[in-house]
């Protein structure tokens, strides 16, 4: 018998014990050839004092491993506790979260009969980097980062996933109108690996109008890949509409490691009461078993689930008078399922892993090869401001004028507000004054001086974005009206 694979296994907070249980109990009679490594995660490790939920000694586990089932954690309320989901998701870079959202009519109720669509979420950039700023009395800012490597790889993932899945095709929600250079990197890059998988369809959607359709008939997609924030979002939408949150799994998969999961939370009003429904940790599970190349057994679980839920035994979530045959606990839910190890279903579709899906694409030739010739070519300096109107502001900024750096002008929440502003454009504390080179290009020693001359001046600069050409293009959003 092959060895048995190691994986890294964390039980979780409120109902997780209890599905976790479920889940291996069903994945073992399955014939997964596992081996269990358990470690505490969640509600009581953050309450010994460890703010990121996890003890050091567990993360030797996972880093052996590279492979972690977990449950839903419990994180307490109130400041000071990291996301365990997050600092796993970035300390081991699973760049690539996977749902599919499947509908499982007529025997769970969904609106949408046809259903099939896996979303795939950037996992790592965007405004989860988490880096935020109070700047003035009035102000909160949040960063949004988008890099190249980072869409090529979620794209690239996306792609490969749809070939390795057997699915059509791949559609990019993206707010490139409005966020033209980060939600524009990411459009462009998918416009370019599009291009190497001519076997599969692709398109775009800026993301309100995705949004709508993907909610309105979610079977005209297939695979749907998206930045962080929209994909947070929509996957649960997905999830939900499908027929339940309560019903859907979720891959992070990295280079190297992968943790699987449920999608929803611990639950803890339904603690200790046999009543959870593990189906969406199993279903997380299903697709670990294909992640460690244990597609057959991976089918097995999948189809036994399906005939399971086809013959009308369900957990308290999902059960309907006239279509639910029989009201069942978490264990007894487990029971049926291993009772059906080997039947599929009749009604649903069945299914049938083969390979395991490609884990992270090889780095490939789509980046840049030659760098841009970069260009200094001014600064947007930031200032907490409450002195008066916009017009005398841009008339003390003048006086800061010199070395060929000039303001140029004024916005206010990014409407401009100088020259030329109108009265009725509301401001707060928060400016954003441009200074641009007359000549083209200036150096960070005129820069410097200029932000000296401010400060002399009084001014409170709370933040710089230096100005840069690529090529000749702006790397810096223009201002209407500029
Ligand atoms: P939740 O998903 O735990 O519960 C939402 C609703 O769905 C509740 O009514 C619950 O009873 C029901 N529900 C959820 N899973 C179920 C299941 N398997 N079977 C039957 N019913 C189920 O969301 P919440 O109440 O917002 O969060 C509770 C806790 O979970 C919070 O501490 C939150 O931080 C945490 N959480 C953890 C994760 C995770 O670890 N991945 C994800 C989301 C929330």
């Amino acid at each position: 018998m092959a060895e048995k694979t190691p994986i890294t296994v964390a039980y979780g907070d409120g109902i997780g014990p209890e599905i976790m249980s479920a889940t291996l109990h069903i994945i073992t009679e399955a014939g997964a050839n596992i081996e269990i490594e358990p470690i505490e995660v969640g509600e009581k490790v953050y309450l010994r004092g460890i703010s990121a939920g996890i003890e050091p000694s567990a993360w030797e586990s996972l880093r052996r491993t590279q492979v972690f089932l977990k449950a839903p954690i419990t994180t307490p309320q109130g400041g000071g506790y990291k996301s365990l989901n997050v600092t796993t998701r970035t300390t081991f870079g699973l760049y690539a979260n996977v749902r599919p959202c499947v509908a499982y009519y007529p025997f769970i109720d969904t609106k949408h009969p046809n259903m099939d669509v896996v979303i795939i979420r950037e996992n790592e950039e965007d405004t989860y980097t988490g880096i935020e700023y109070r700047q003035t009395h009035d102000m909160m800012e949040s960063l949004k980062l988008i890099s190249r490597p980072g869409s090529e790889r979620i794209v690239r993932y996306a792609f490969e996933y749809a070939r390795s899945n057997n699915r059509k095709k791949v559609t990019c929600f993206m707010k490139d109108n409005i966020m033209k250079l980060t939600d524009g990197l990411f459009h462009k890059v998918f416009d370019e690996i599009a291009k190497e998988y001519p076997d599969i369809q692709n398109e775009s959607w800026i993301v309100d109008i995705g949004a709508a359709k993907l909610a309105d008939t979610p079977e005209s997609f297939d695979v749907v890949v998206m930045p962080n924030l929209y994909g947070d979002i929509l996957s649960d939408v997905a999830a939900q509409i499908a027929g339940s949150v309560g019903l859907a799994g979720s891959a992070n998969i990295g280079e190297q490691c992968a943790m699987f999961e449920a999608i929803h939370g611990s639950a803890p009003r339904r603690a200790g009461q046999n009543l959870a429904n593990p189906s969406g940790l199993l279903l997380g599970a299903v697709l670990m078993l294909v992640h460690i190349n244990q597609p057959d057994v991976a089918t097995r679980v999948h189809n036994a689930w399906l005939k399971t839920i086809e013959d009308g035994i369900h957990t308290y979530d999902i059960y309907t008078e006239g279509v639910s045959k029989q009201k069942v606990g978490t264990k007894e839910f487990a029971d049926a399922v291993v009772a059906r190890l080997g039947q599929r279903p009749e009604k649903l579709k069945a299914v049938n892993y083969t390979s395991a899906p490609r884990k992270a694409p090889e780095k490939h030739a789509t980046q840049q090869t030659a760098p841009e010739k970069k260009e200094l070519v001014g600064i947007d300096v930031f200032l907490d401001w409450s002195n008066g109107s916009a017009n005398q502001l841009g008339e003390q900024l003048q006086h800061a004028n010199g070395d060929g750096l000039e303001l140029t002008i004024i916005t206010n929440r990014g409407a401009k507000v100088w020259p030329n502003g109108l009265p009725e454009t509301f401001t707060t504390d928060h400016w954003r004054c441009r200074f641009l080179s007359k000549g083209g290009s200036t150096s960070h020693k005129q820069i410097t001086a200029l932000l000296q001359r401010l400060a002399a001046s009084g001014f409170d600069f709370i933040k710089t974005e230096n100005l840069y050409t690529f090529d000749g293009q702006n790397g810096f959003s223009q201002v209407p009206g500029e």
